[in-house]
This record gives C-alpha cells, sequence and structure tokens, in this order.
C-alpha cells in the first residue's frame, strides 16, 4: 500500500478559475495488478485544456466530473512492474495528472523516447506541445516559401515553438505577449522579427500593421478576439490560419466581442482552421526526427517555468490566464 496525494475538481467554475475549484485528496494505493505499473510522477504539465474540461459540456475529450483527479501529461518514474514491458526506474509519459503516485495499466504508458533531452522536454517542445506548433504550422497552414507569420501568446509554450520552428525554416515571424520580459526572450533567444508587447498597445491591429506592411500569410492563433480581429486585419489574400487555441475566450461567461471584422474572411479568401492536436499524432515520428537534426545543429532553445510541489499545481493553472509563464508551465515533485 502506498499513500499518494492527488488534486481533484472540487467544483465548477464560473468565469476566472480560482483553487477554490480544487481539492486535494489522500488514497492509498494498492500493489499494482497484472498488467500495470506503478508510477511516481516527477512532472507535471500544467495546460489550458483542463479549463475547457471544468465544463459539464462534451467536447473534444470527456469532462472532469466533481470529484475527479485533474488527469493530464505526466513524465514519471516506474517504482513498481507487474508488467514485463517495465522495469524499475523507467522514466515513462502518461495521463496521470496531478498526483504522486498512479497505478496505470502498462498499455497507457509509454517509455521516454532516447533522445539527448531532459525528460520534462517531453512535455513540452518535444512533446505533444511541440507536435501541436509543428502540425499547425506545416500541415493546417501549410507553411510555404516566403510566408509571413503571425504568432500570439508567442512566448507560451505552443507559441514559442510555433516561432521557433517557423524561424529555423526561414520565415518573417511576427510574435505577440504580454510585457517586456516576454517580448525580449522572443527577440533576442528566439530571433523573431518583431515582437509585439500587446500590453503596450493600445490597437493591435495598428501594432501588426506596422510590423508587417506587406501582411501576413499565416496566422498562428492561440489567443482568439482581438487578436484573431488584428490577423483578418492585416491578412494577405488566401492567408492561412490555424486556429490552435482561443485562451482569450476560456474564462468569459459573456460571448466574445471580436473579431468585428470576419466580412473579410470571403473578400480576402482566408482560409481559417481550427485544429486539436490528437488528429495530427502520426506526425510525432517525422517531427522527432526534425528535432533530434534541429537539436544535432544546436538551433533548439526553449523555457520552461517551473513550479514546485503538487499544491501549487491549481496556482500554475490560474496564473496561465494571467501571463505567469515564459514557455511551458510545468509543475515539479521531489
Ligand atoms: P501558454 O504556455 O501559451 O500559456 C498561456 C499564455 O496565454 C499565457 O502565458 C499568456 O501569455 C497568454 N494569455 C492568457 N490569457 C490571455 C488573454 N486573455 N489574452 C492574450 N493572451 C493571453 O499555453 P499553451 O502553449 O499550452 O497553449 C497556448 C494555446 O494553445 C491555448 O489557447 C491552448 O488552449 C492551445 N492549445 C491547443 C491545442 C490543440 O490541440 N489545438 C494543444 C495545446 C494547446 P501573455 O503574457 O503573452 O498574455
Amino acid at each position: 500500500m502506498r499513500r499518494s496525494r492527488e488534486i481533484r475538481l472540487a467544483a465548477r467554475p464560473m468565469g476566472l478559475p480560482d483553487r477554490q475549484a480544487f481539492a486535494t485528496a489522500c488514497v492509498d494505493l494498492p500493489c499494482p495488478a497484472p498488467g500495470e505499473v506503478q508510477i511516481r510522477n516527477r512532472w507535471l504539465s500544467i495546460d489550458p485544456a483542463i479549463r475547457g474540461r471544468m465544463f459539464a459540456a462534451k467536447s473534444y475529450i470527456p469532462p472532469f466530473e466533481v470529484g475527479d483527479v485533474i488527469t493530464g501529461p505526466a513524465i514519471g518514474e516506474i517504482v513498481e512492474s507487474n508488467d514485463p514491458s517495465f522495469i524499475i526506474g523507467d522514466m515513462v509519459l502518461s495521463d496521470a495528472g496531478w498526483r504522486e503516485y498512479a497505478n496505470l495499466p502498462a498499455s497507457d504508458v509509454e517509455k521516454l523516447p532516447s533522445m539527448d533531452l531532459p525528460p520534462q522536454a517531453f512535455l513540452g517542445i518535444a512533446g505533444i506541445t511541440g507536435l501541436t506548433s509543428y502540425a499547425g504550422l506545416m500541415r493546417v497552414a501549410e507553411l510555404k516559401y516566403g510566408d509571413v507569420v503571425f504568432v500570439s501568446a508567442a512566448s507560451g509554450a505552443v507559441g514559442s515553438t510555433a516561432c521557433l520552428i517557423a524561424k529555423m525554416l526561414g520565415h518573417k515571424v511576427i510574435a505577440s505577449a504580454g510585457g517586456p520580459e516576454k517580448t525580449a526572450f522572443l527577440r533576442d533567444e528566439l530571433g523573431v522579427d518583431v515582437a509585439i508587447d500587446y500590453h503596450a498597445e493600445s490597437n493591435m491591429r495598428k501594432a501588426l500593421a506596422i510590423a508587417a506592411p506587406e501582411g501576413i500569410d499565416v496566422y498562428f492563433d492561440n489567443v482568439g478576439g482581438p487578436f484573431l480581429e488584428a490577423a483578418i486585419g492585416c491578412a494577405n489574400d488566401h492567408a492561412r490560419f490555424a486556429i490552435c487555441g482561443m485562451i482569450a475566450g476560456y474564462n468569459l461567461t459573456e460571448p466574445m466581442a471580436a473579431p468585428r471584422n470576419m466580412t473579410l474572411i470571403p473578400v480576402k479568401r482566408i482560409g481559417m482552421k481550427g485544429f486539436i492536436l490528437f488528429d495530427h499524432l502520426d506526425l510525432m515520428p517525422a517531427y522527432r526526427e526534425k528535432l533530434a537534426e534541429w537539436h544535432g545543429e544546436g538551433r533548439l532553445t526553449w523555457r520552461e517555468t517551473v513550479i514546485e510541489g503538487l499544491d501549487n499545481a491549481p496556482q500554475a493553472f490560474v496564473d496561465l490566464f494571467s501571463g505567469g509563464n515564459i514557455g511551458k508551465m510545468l509543475v515539479h515533485l521531489p
């Protein structure tokens, strides 16, 4: 028997969630049953998508019920194995979520690939976060030679990888994020051409038009609302928009006010496609191959915001909505 603490959904929040939406519980885990492994979590992925699962509504992934553990990507270590495919000490990726220990079927657990990267990178740039950026640019937006690319929430996990990939492929990249520390990261570490601090701009449309006088061809949307409106306003004919997320709307209790210029979509023949990474998992081998090549060339760069301790996972999650992270938001369990 092993005692394990876990974070559960305590109540469905209205608007911006706070820590009261979560509760900590203790459970006693038995030894893993045949075909199961026991994992001790080391790194938890903190994702805006959790917000969507706090609503009761049906979506691309089932909602949490009140009382459920907050499940989601996590990296951990096998501490007990009742399955021949894993031994104690194996580092694995699972969907165990916000808990210290979990017993899971071995079939739901994946050994970390043998790439020379720290384990938590497989929640970020080398995991489904990075794949989201790659799939959004390459398959959804069909990035092509000479495209001018605009990325919003660009200093976050998905946005920063999208900027990096687009820059490594030789594109002009305009990136927006909140605050001077984030724009410095975008310019100095990722090499974007123009970084817009939207906190300092009263008019995103104007700021984007100045950054891209030639117009934009691809928009990687993480935010929606006024950012999508600005992108529509500055789009060239036949621009392609990969709609990855709309974080500006996740906590609204009223419908989003923007974009107000949707009539420009047919006028400019803008192709706008929403996507969910789960439809693009087949790209993972190609993405990891490319990543290994870029890593070998010393071109990979990424940031993480690491918060210590399971008890701080709810706050780390809430902080995503006020820009509390640069790069991937992670919780580390000692
Ligand atoms: P991030 O690391 O980007 O963290 C969220 C960031 O969003 C914050 O740091 C903040 O940065 C910005 N933000 C928060 N609220 C607002 C707001 N109201 N207006 C403008 N910016 C805001 O998270 P992820 O990289 O994990 O996710 C980015 C987006 O991608 C989200 O929309 C998410 O839902 C989506 N996503 C979609 C997937 C898919 O399969 N389609 C998969 C994974 C993520 P700042 O300080 O710059 O405001």
